[in-house]
C-alpha cells in the first residue's frame, strides 16, 4: 500500500507554479527543472532524459536537461550550473553516488528539491525522493533465469559459469549482483556451477571485485577475452555468463563471437538488462537468452507525478520507505517492478507496447 509524505515546502520557496497559472504567477514560480543524466553512450539514458523533458515541457516545466558523459565533475559543474540558472527541482541520476553531497547540499541552500533518478545518491541529507526500478529483483530475475533454463534446482551440473558485475561506483551495482549472486552461490557452492576464472565472489559483498568500472562494453569485451584466453586453454567451454546489463553482456557477445563460439550450438545462456536495441537484436539472433526490461517511460511517468505534486505542493506518493538507506538518511522511494523480456517475448512485450518499433529490430 502506498505511504505518503509531506512534502515540508519551505513557506514562501518559489518552487513552481501549478500549470496553466497566469503569466505574472509563472514569472516567480515557474516550473523549472533541471535534469542531469549519466551518459549519452547507453541508449537508456537517451530514453530517459528526452523522454522525461517532454513530459515536462507538455505541463508548462522549463527543462534544463544535460548529460555528463560518464565524468563526475562534468555532473557536478552542470548541477551548478542548472542551480545557477534557477532551476527548483533536480532529477539527478548520479554517475558516483558518493560525489554529488557538496553540490546537491548548496542546491538546497537555494530551496532546490533533489529527486534521486534510478540510482540512489549517497551520504548526503540533500536527496528528497527517489525513484527506481527494484534493483535486487533485476538481478534475481537474472539468478532465477539461469537457475530455471540450466535446471539447477533439479540437481543438473556441473556448468561453467563467468560472472560479471557493474560499475563498483554505482549505488545499483550492488543490488543488481545481490539479486543474482543470492539465487546462483548456493550452486556454486554445491558445484552444480563453476567458475573456472575463478572470479567467483565468496559473498555478495566481494562483487565489486569483477566489477566492471563504467560500465563499458569494451572493458566487459577485454574481460571477457582474458577469462577465455586464460582459464579455457583446453577446450572447455562456457556453459553460462551473468551479464548485469546490456551494455556490458554486448562485449561478453563479442568477445565469445571473436573467441568462436556460435549461436544455436555452443553459444552460452547470458543475461542482460534495459532491453537496449542491439541486444535485443542479439536475443533475436540467439546471442543473449534475455534482459531484464525496465520500461522507462514509467520511471518518467512517476517522476513526472513526483514533480508535479511537488509543483502543486501537494504530498508525493512513494510506496517504499526501508530499502534505500543512504549511509545519512532512508530516502522515500517509489520503486517499480522490472520484468524479464526473451526472444519470445519481444513482440509482445516490447513492440506492442510501443517500447520499441518493429523494424528497429528486424520484426
Ligand atoms: C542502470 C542500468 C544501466 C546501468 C549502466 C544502472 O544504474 O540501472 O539500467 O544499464 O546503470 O548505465
Amino acid at each position: 500500500s502506498a505511504v505518503f509524505l509531506a512534502v515540508g515546502l519551505a513557506a514562501g520557496m518559489s518552487a513552481c507554479a501549478p500549470a496553466g497559472s497566469t503569466e505574472a504567477e509563472g514569472e516567480a514560480g515557474s516550473c523549472n527543472v533541471g535534469i542531469s543524466m549519466p551518459t549519452r553512450s547507453l541508449e537508456r539514458w537517451i530514453n530517459d532524459g528526452e523522454g522525461l523533458k517532454e513530459k515536462l515541457e507538455a505541463q508548462d516545466c522549463t527543462v534544463d536537461l544535460q548529460y555528463a558523459d560518464d565524468k563526475t565533475d562534468q555532473q557536478i559543474s552542470q548541477i551548478q550550473n542548472q542551480v545557477a540558472g534557477g532551476a527548483k527541482i533536480l532529477v539527478v541520476a548520479a554517475i558516483d553516488g558518493e560525489t554529488l553531497g557538496p553540490a546537491l547540499e548548496d542546491a538546497k541552500d537555494q530551496d532546490v528539491q533533489v529527486i534521486a533518478y534510478d540510482r540512489l545518491i549517497n551520504g548526503t541529507e540533500a536527496v528528497d525522493y527517489y525513484a527506481t526500478f527494484d534493483n535486487y529483483k533485476v538481478g534475481q530475475l537474472q539468478g532465477e533465469f539461469i537457475e530455471e533454463q540450466l535446471g539447477l534446482a533439479e540437481g543438473k551440473g556441473p556448468f561453467n559459469l563467468e560472472p560479471f558485475a557493474g560499475s563498483p561506483d554505482d549505488n545499483n551495482a550492488s543490488f543488481f549482483f545481490s539479486g543474482a549472486w543470492d539465487v546462483l552461490l548456493p550452486y556454486v557452492e554445491s558445484g552444480q556451477l563453476v567458475v573456472p576464472s575463478g572470479k567467483s565472489p565468496a559473498s555478495n559483498d566481494e562483487w565489486a571485485s569483477i566489477g566492471i568500472l563504467g560500465w563499458q562494453s569494451a572493458d566487459a569485451q577485454a574481460e571477457m577475452d582474458n577469462r577465455l584466453q586464460s582459464f579455457y586453454t583446453g577446450g572447455e567451454k562456457v556453459d553460462v555468463v551473468l551479464s548485469p546489463n546490456d551494455s556490458l553482456a554486448l562485449g561478453i557477445e563479442a568477445s565469445l563471437d571473436s573467441a568462436g563460439y556460435k549461436p544455436g550450438s555452443d553459444w552460452p545462456l547470458i543475461t542482460g538488462q534495459d532491453a537496449d536495441v542491439a541486444n535485443v537484436k542479439a536475443m533475436l539472433a540467439d546471442q543473449q537468452s534475455m534482459t531484464v526490461w525496465k520500461d522507462t517511460r514509467e520511471l518518467g511517468a512517476q517522476v513526472e507525478t513526483m514533480i508535479m505534486a511537488l509543483v502543486n505542493e501537494e504530498d508525493v506518493e512513494v510506496n517504499d520507505t526501508d530499502t534505500y538507506n543512504n549511509e545519512v538518511k532512508v530516502v522515500p522511494t517509489y520503486i517499480l517492478d522490472p520484468q524479464v523480456v526473451t526472444k519470445d517475448t519481444v513482440q509482445s512485450a516490447l513492440v506492442e507496447s510501443g517500447f520499441l518499433e518493429a523494424g528497429d529490430v528486424g520484426l
